[in-house]
């Protein structure tokens, strides 16, 4: 088992997601990791400032 890889999470659902493979978008200089392209359009459509701070939906698990 190999833990070398780096993981991180999904701002919008919390789902560690590896930034390997995962998909990603950029904002503000930093880049953004999201399990699913559900995720990725949903922080997209967030303002600022909004991520993290409402309560997870979970959107795929
Ligand atoms: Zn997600």
């Amino acid at each position: 088992m190999h833990e070398s890889k780096s993981m991180t999470k999904d701002p919008v659902c919390g789902m560690a997601v590896d930034e390997a493979t995962a998909l990603h978008t950029e904002r503000e200089g930093k880049t953004f990791y999201f399990c699913c392209d559900h995720c990725r359009q949903k922080f997209l459509s967030m303002p600022l400032g909004a991520t993290t701070k409402g309560k997870s939906e979970g959107c795929c698990g």
